[in-house]
């Protein structure tokens, strides 16, 4: 690779928690921008944050934040993407490139979409990338690689800045999609948003149970159950926000999900091995392709995302 100096002049980061941060460190490994600007609301995450020293620039108003950068990503909670996309309009450097990391796309569309001026890039993304960790002491430069970034533009939109974002999730580890937003929600309703759900509600079954003491449910916590508390831990701003911005799609999976799990059950009562044994089977089949696919392990961790340095 020729050098060149980096992608972007200035990137600034609305947001620096788990996604914005190991945004800022993947761009400083592959001397991405020359100046990393960070926003956050409040004070102790920037001076998190600037103890972390994975910014040039920690800001508690957005629009020095974003002055003259060439890239501007969203990386706050979905909930917040109107307000922030409202104040930040008129600060737009001409020519700029907004995207965001938003876990829905047509909540995104809905909201960012109508605030941009004319001669901004409005590209909405989306890294298939997490841990159920917040904030900025949760972010690591490994977090994106080999994984997918989906980037839902929308019709119209400028193919060379397309083509720029695609090249940095690239430099930053990930594989590119193009999708529609729409589809998006539709996909990670199913992959993603109904699995947090059945997470969040069984270990809040668990929790409410009378004739089960919550320190039984604790203490005997065998593999199954003591995944879904992992996956029950994540943030609950952002998955509040994540449910409220893509129902449509969450209660089209869930009522799928209802009536599949209602013949499971009928399958239970009436003693079907056979349908239990075959669903399992599929099941299995199922693991093994998304390990094939490098999208997990099969260590025993379950393929934990770990903090380089950390056991
Ligand atoms: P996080 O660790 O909780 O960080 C959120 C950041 O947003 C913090 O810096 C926070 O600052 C800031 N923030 C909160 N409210 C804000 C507001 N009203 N205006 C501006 N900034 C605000 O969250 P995250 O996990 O990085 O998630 C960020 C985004 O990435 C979300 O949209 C989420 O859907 C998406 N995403 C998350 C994952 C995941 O696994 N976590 C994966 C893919 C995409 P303060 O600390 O000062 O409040």
């Amino acid at each position: 690779m020729t050098s060149t100096g980096p992608m972007f002049s200035k990137v600034a980061l609305i947001g620096i928690g788990l996604i914005g941060s190991s945004l800022a460190y993947a761009m400083r490994r592959a001397e991405l921008a020359a100046h990393i600007a960070g926003y956050a609301p409040h004070a102790e995450t920037r001076s998190k944050a600037q103890s972390l020293g994975f910014a040039d620039s920690l800001h508690g108003e957005l629009a020095p934040c974003v002055k003259d950068a060439e890239l501007v990503v969203l990386a706050a909670p979905v909930g917040a993407f109107a307000e922030i996309a409202q104040a930040i309009a008129p600060h737009l450097k001409p020519g700029a490139i907004v995207t965001d990391v938003g876990s829905v796309k047509m909540g995104v569309v809905r909201d960012v979409g109508p605030h941009m001026p004319e001669g901004v890039h409005f590209i909405p993304g989306h890294p298939i990338a997490g841990t159920e960790q917040s904030g900025p002491e949760a972010g690591f430069a490994e977090l994106f690689d080999g994984r997918w970034c989906i980037l839902t533009p929308p019709v119209g939109a400028n193919a060379q800045a397309v083509e720029r974002l695609s090249d940095f999730w690239r430099r930053c580890g990930s594989e590119v999609e193009v999708m529609d937003a729409k589809h998006h929600d539709l996909v990670l309703a199913i992959t993603s948003h109904v699995p947090h759900l059945i997470a969040y509600n069984i270990v809040g079954t668990a929790a409410d149970l009378e004739t089960v003491t919550q320190s039984e449910v604790i203490k005997y916590s065998a593999g199954g159950f003591r995944d879904f508390t992992r996956i029950a831990a994540s943030d609950p701003t952002m998955w509040r926000d994540v449910f409220l911005n893509n129902r449509e799609a969450v209660l089209e999976m869930l009522g799928r999900f209802n009536e599949d799990l209602s013949a499971l059950a009928r399958a239970i009562r009436w003693g079907d091995g056979e349908a239990l044994f075959n669903l399992f089977t599929r099941t299995r089949d199922i693991r093994r392709s998304v390990i094939q696919a490098g999208q997990d392990t099969a260590a025993p961790n379950f393929g934990r995302p770990k903090k380089p340095g950390k056991s």
